[in-house]
């Protein structure tokens, strides 16, 4: 049984467990699953932080789901694929729009209250969709309250084991099949947990870029460990940036909700000019893309990084009530939403790229399944529609189980004991120093030169400093920090690979050079494996596949 390559065991002690499913990652995807699978299996979850410290905690617009009386399914179908900008998987797409309103209600059943007003449920606005589409809770809390829902179904109930704060370092493979994951626990111990199926839900990679809305611990390692297991990746140039983050160097930065938007806040330049007016039929509220790129050409203009949200027409009264994390948040950093214009700069926000999966999680490794931000199923195309990554994780995170059913239920009911076949000669590893300002470093290089606009020669200059990078790295000891790098290099690599691969601009990925949609040349994904024989990525394409 082999762990890919990431680690030496270095002398440390060897745990070993065992389940029917272990699911790695602790937010909405993830909890789903595990909630899910242990109504009829014996499921361990493992998270690298505590249960809150995910993205779906910080979600603040809401889910968007076709339960409105003018909405259905197709229209919401219609509005992903627009968004999606021709790459978008219109078969899993339909499984999405369809699956989602019985999931949103199912939630709300497990204890998630969602904003009603008169008995029924809110419905808010949000860029690109034609209609109020986007449950909410606690104004702008939906994270923090749908995943409270979950995290106390998994506490309550006594199927799931929960080990928080314990970090998965590789997928265990046997015979191409894989059979669990070794993680490192907060005393240092490494612990072999076997399993008959494995659920990745480890979330996004925002921290590969230095301005993002994304929580510490989005630092790539599902993507990461899954390609050094030999899954397939896909779309890997396509890192959706938000608009409305507040300008600043805090990582993660405070962001400022699309449902602002929604409910009326203007984008001004520094002269007071709404200069989304005119630039797209629907304004502030275009697809994330477009916003993107005309703040990019007011940041030419003016000679600027930053423009303004103006949010001070609207009732001081209803911003507090309607948006209380953002106006909090604002707040504790000295900035008033009701009266002042407030910096704005797009962050990195979202992966669309991922672990190839089909519409029941199903990645290219037996035994592998993934759902939520880490998976590619093909709903985003090449941007993603606001609020559709909540209701992605709950409708993929509960096809995934009932795809486990199946599995288990014919598969061999023993979980192999099998022996850890790794390395084991010391590592001294890196000092905390050097990886912490190596980290810094690839995060200024990925948003300089592989960020919201990219060139040839950038990108060629981007992979040479990553591997100035890496190449100032010892192999890594087994330390969190270290890992974690490790697994940001990987995803920066792959979107590098990738981002130069595509000779066009589609959704959220832009390149100067090459400023036109190509839909002769580039209806096509690109595809990312590890060759086995020399561990180095092979880059391919493959045609949208029309459904
Ligand atoms: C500020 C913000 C606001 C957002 N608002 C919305 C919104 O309103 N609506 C919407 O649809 N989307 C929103 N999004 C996007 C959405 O929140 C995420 O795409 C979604 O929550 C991802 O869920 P997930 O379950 O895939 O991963 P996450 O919620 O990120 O959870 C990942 C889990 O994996 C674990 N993990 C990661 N690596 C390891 C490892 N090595 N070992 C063990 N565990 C690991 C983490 O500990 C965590 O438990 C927002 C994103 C941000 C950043």
């Amino acid at each position: 049984m082999t762990t890919g390559s990431l680690i030496s065991r270095s002398g440390a002690e060897l745990r070993y467990s065992s389940y029917d499913v272990l699911v790695i990652g602790g937010g909405i995807a993830g909890l789903t699953a595990a909630v899910g699978a242990a109504n009829r299996w014996h499921v361990g979850l493992i998270t690298k932080g505590a249960l809150d410290e995910t993205t779906t905690f910080l979600a603040q617009g809401g889910i968007a789901a076709a339960i409105g009386d003018y909405d259905s399914p197709e229209l919401h179908l219609e509005d992903t694929l627009e968004a999606g900008v021709g790459l978008c998987d219109a078969a899993a797409v339909r499984v999405l729009v369809e699956e989602g309103p019985a999931r949103v209600r199912e939630l709300e059943k497990l204890g998630a209250t969602f904003d009603r007003r008169n008995g029924k449920l809110i419905l808010a606005s949000e860029g690109a969709h034609s209609v109020p589409r986007v449950v909410r809770a606690g104004g702008d809390a939906t994270g923090s309250v749908v995943a409270s829902a979950l995290a106390e179904a998994i506490i309550s109930g006594s199927r799931v084991e929960l080990h928080e704060n314990e970090f998965v370092i590789d997928l265990l493979m046997d015979a191409g099949r894989c059979v669990g994951a070794v993680s490192l626990d907060r005393e240092g111990g490494l612990t072999v947990t076997l399993a008959r199926a494995v659920v990745l839900a480890c979330g996004g990679a925002g921290q590969v870029y230095s301005h993002t809305t994304n929580p510490l611990v989005a630092t790539g390692d599902g993507h990461a460990m899954a390609y050094r297991a030999g899954a397939v990746m896909r779309d890997m140039e396509f890192m959706q940036f938000h608009p409305t983050a507040l300008y600043g160097s805090e990582n993660p930065t405070l962001l400022l909700t699309e449902a602002l938007r929604g409910e009326g806040a203007y984008l001004r330049d520094d002269a007071g000019e709404r200069f989304m007016v005119g630039s797209h039929p629907r304004a502030e509220l275009a697809p994330r893309d477009v916003v993107v790129r005309h703040m990019k050409d007011v940041f030419d203009r003016d000679g600027t990084d930053h423009v303004w949200l103006d949010a001070r027409h609207l009732d001081c009264a209803f911003l507090r009530e309607r948006f209380p994390t953002v106006h909090k948040g604002l707040e504790a950093r000295g900035f008033d939403l009701c009266t002042e214009l407030i910096p704005i700069a797009p962050a990195s926000h979202y992966y669309i790229g991922g672990v190839l999966t089909d519409s029941w999680g199903r990645t290219s490794i037996p035994g592998l399944y993934a759902c939520g931000e880490v998976a590619s199923t093909g709903i985003h195309g090449a941007n993603r529609l606001a609020s559709n990554s909540l209701l992605e994780g709950l409708v993929f995170g509960d096809r995934t189980v009932r795809e486990l059913n199946r599995y288990l239920s014919v598969s061999d009911p023993a979980v192999r004991k099998v022996r850890l076949d790794l390395a084991d000669e010391p590592r001294e590893g890196n000092d905390p120093t050097l990886v912490a300002d190596r980290r810094a470093v690839l995060g200024r290089l990925m948003a300089d030169l592989c960020g919201i606009v990219r060139t040839k020669e950038g990108l060629e200059k981007a992979a040479g400093s990553l591997e100035g990078i890496q190449k100032a790295l010892a192999p890594p000891g087994l330390s969190v920090g270290e890992l974690e790098l490790f697994n940001l290099i990987t995803v920066a690599r792959h979107l590098i690979l990738s981002a130069a691969m595509r000779e066009e601009s589609r959704g959220v990925h832009l390149r100067s050079d090459f400023r036109e949609r190509d839909d002769a040349s580039w209806r096509r994904h690109v595809l990312i494996h590890r060759d086995p024989g020399t561990g180095e990525p092979v880059v391919s394409s493959r045609p949208v596949e029309e459904s």
